[in-house]
């Protein structure tokens, strides 16, 4: 009997633990039949022995007696639905309301996949599952914990003693699961389902839960309910934090600064969803911090701090006619399908991306070949998958090296590739191609924002330009000359060096309206190239294009060091220590310093006169939850216990941007007396105003709270 009951033990602790590196770490050690051959081995025990058997164990996976019904629960935390949107331009409208209602230019969110199962909240008691339950109408579900306890993702104890844990995620079923599953049915002469979610809701609303514990559901958890003894600070403490409490969560997810990044994870997720043994129908993007969360708040429907972004897929089929290399402006080849043109939601397409050489190989793609394109939401067309049967005989696999000859398409240069990108780059730093991309990432809206340079000006700017030029010599009469401009633009601080006429040599389109003789144009970019000199610090660190470094980084690294020659000098330790800024960026702004090429044209932006150093302090100490912290004020007419100066001091040391003049960007006006233009504009906007003593009580709160 003690042999027995130790046996017992031992299996069940090994049983866990295995149930754990499956369904958490996703590193199982043992093959399915071993697990199957131990949990019965454990079941006899129990069988022989029945004081030995716990509600824990892991034989009471199996499944209790059927149900009548389900019994309704009130979820002690209402289960939320979330707000969703199909396009980029929602989603940063999104970001710009989340910024707008915490006062600040930029926030840290989580990209998470937006999971296709059903959702089930599940609650833990001292460490102990005592409650699983649908979300129902968000405020009621079912109860249906005898249901969820046959589930192997679902731990039946975790490691915590707080007194309340209630975890929520997404239960479902992967595809291989619902394949078998399906084909079981078929044989049975039971109707197939029609998708894996559809196939997880019916498992759940089960009755028996021996047929439930049939179905290998599985599970991952994004997020909590009621908690007692028990907190977190972040979405990212908390996916860090699920794993150890004994949860799985998504194997993919990302912790993003600023909107840009989030659309750029968006991006690889959809093409990393192959990695995903679920189904996914989007991502959902939501504010990092949850004292934000708190300071944002929830309408009755959805919180302000959560958006999904929904996948709108539509496909359609057509014929890959060839691969052509583009080149960026990291020098990176991306091969794109040139596609005999096709219908694909709501335009016509003729082009797609491969994304890269392993995806290309991973999907077997081949020249000739009838490929499936899809569209999904704003994401750029891609060629997702091949018609095998269609395929033309003579094709081999897709090799890039040889695609290219071995070379750069653009420049000759040399290609290699580089293994933490699964990318073919250009080695060549002159690479016409790469001028090109660096230049107009540098002028683009996030970095310097030149107005007036577009892609086709660009082109124009940094490749050679035929020009013809009617010469009357007298002599010979009129004759065409032919003449070749070299490229105005070899690196981006040559854009500071162009004059009116070298650009309107140039213009793209300056044979069709060469006639008006007339320099307006050019003058006008110059001006706007002239004006850019004198932009923030970290629109420069922006477009230099440091590699790892984003928009929100460059602001950070800018409010950080306040100048361009502090980065520029700063080592690796330094600035490893600054907030977000991880061992890989700092080891590539070292980099990108070092190079001889980059130090050279950091000179000749000085030296034509850019602005290092512009940088407009947000306070450091104020308090991140005042009133004032990351608005824009403006002051008008006179206060009486301050002059305009202390009134501004006062102000930035609560975090806000004093600025001059109202406009829609504008959030609070203080007015003091013998207000005039400025008042008035405020109301006509609607942007709220203060009077002094409304001033004085806010300044007080700031400094409080
Ligand atoms: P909807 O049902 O379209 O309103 O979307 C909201 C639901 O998406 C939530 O109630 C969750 O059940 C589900 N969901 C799936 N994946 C996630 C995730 N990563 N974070 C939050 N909710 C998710
Ligand atoms: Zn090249």
């Amino acid at each position: 009997m003690a042999a027995a009951r130790a046996r017992a033990q031992n299996l069940r602790r090994e049983l866990e633990r295995h149930n754990r590196l499956y369904y958490v770490v996703a590193a199982p050690e043992i093959s399915d039949r071993d697990f199957d051959e131990m949990l019965r081995e454990l079941q006899e025990l129990e069988a022989a022995y029945p004081e030995l058997a716990t509600p824990e164990s892991p034989t009471q996976r199996v499944g209790g007696e059927p149900l009548e019904g389900f019994r309704s629960v009130t979820h002690a935390v209402p289960m939320m639905s979330l707000d969703n949107t199909y396009t980029f331009a929602e989603l940063r409208e999104f970001d710009a309301r989340v910024c707008k209602g915490l006062g600040v230019e930029s926030v840290a969110y989580v990209l998470e996949p937006k999971v296709d199962g059903v959702s089930i909240s599940l609650r833990y008691e001292r460490g102990h599952l005592v409650l699983a339950a649908t979300r129902g109408n968000g405020k009621e579900g079912d109860d249906i914990t005898a249901n969820a306890r046959t589930i192997r993702a679902v731990p039946l104890r975790i490691a915590t003693d707080a007194a309340v844990v209630e975890v929520r995620g997404e239960v479902y079923l992967g595809a291989s699961a619902f394949a078998r599953l399906n084909a079981r049915r078929e044989q049975a002469g039971e109707s197939p389902f029609a998708n894996p979610r559809n196939a997880t809701a019916g498992s759940l609303k089960q009755l028996d839960p021996k047929v439930v514990a049939a179905r290998p559901l599985a599970a991952v958890f994004y997020a909590t309910g009621a908690l007692e003894g028990l907190a977190f600070d972040t979405q990212t403490q908390l996916l860090q934090s699920l794993p150890e409490l004994g949860f799985p969560v998504s194997r993919l997810w990302w912790e993003c600064q600023g909107i840009d990044e989030v659309v750029a994870r968006i991006e690889e997720l959809q093409q990393r969803e192959s990695e995903l043994d679920y189904a996914i129908d989007g991502a959902v993007v939501k504010v990092n911090s949850f004292r934000q969360w708190r300071q944002l708040g929830a309408t009755a429907k959805a919180p302000r701090y959560a958006m999904a972004y929904k996948y709108s897929h539509e496909q359609a089929q057509t014929r890959l006619k060839a691969i052509t290399l583009q080149v960026g402006r990291t020098g990176v080849l991306t091969p794109v399908a040139e596609l005999e043109p096709v219908a694909l939601a709501g335009s016509t397409i003729a082009r797609a991306t491969l994304h890269n050489e392993d995806e290309i190989r991973r999907k077997d793609i081949r020249m000739g070949d009838t490929v499936i394109v899809e569209k999904a939401g704003e994401v750029i067309p891609a060629v997702v998958g091949v018609v095998a049967d269609l395929r033309p005989p003579g094709t081999a696999p897709f090799d890039l090296r040889a695609h290219a000859g071995g070379t750069c398409p653009v420049c000759g240069g040399d290609i290699s590739r580089d293994p933490a990108a699964a990318a073919w780059r250009c080695e060549n730093l002159d690479c016409p191609a790469q001028i090109r991309g660096r230049s107009e990432h540098f002028v683009s809206r996030k970095a310097m924002d030149i107005e007036g340079l577009g892609e086709a000006m660009i082109e124009a700017l940094t490749s050679e330009t035929r020009v013809e030029q009617t010469v009357d010599d007298g002599l010979f009469g009129v004759r065409t000359d032919e003449r070749m401009l070299p490229p105005a633009v070899r690196d981006v601080a040559d854009l500071y060096a162009l004059t009116a006429e070298a650009i309107e040599w140039r213009r793209p389109n300056r044979a069709a309206d060469a006639k008006k003789q007339t320099l307006k144009l050019a003058t006008k970019l110059c001006a706007a190239i002239e004006a850019s000199k004198g932009n923030e610090l970290w629109r420069l660190i922006h477009g230099l294009g440091i590699p790892n470094v984003g928009e929100g980084l460059a602001r950070k690294l800018a409010q950080e060091l306040g100048s361009l020659d502090a980065l520029m000098a700063a080592d690796e330790e330094a600035l490893a220590t600054i907030p977000d800024v991880g061992g890989i960026v700092a080891t590539s702004v070292r980099e990108f310093f070092s190079l001889e090429r980059n130090r050279e044209v950091i000179e000749k932006l000085r030296r034509a006169g850019v602005r290092f150093d512009r940088v407009e302090r947000v306070a450091q100490t104020a308090n991140a939850d005042g009133f004032f912290f990351g608005k824009r004020v403006v002051l008008t007419g006179t206060l009486e216990a301050y002059t305009r100066d202390e009134a501004q001091e006062e102000l930035r040391r609560c975090g806000a941007r004093v600025v001059g003049t109202v406009g829609k960007t504008t959030d609070v006006v203080v007015a003091g007396d013998a207000a005039g233009s400025k008042l008035q504009k405020a109301q006509t906007l609607g942007i709220p105003v203060l009077d002094e003593a409304q001033f004085r009580r806010r300044l007080e709160e700031s400094e409080r709270s």
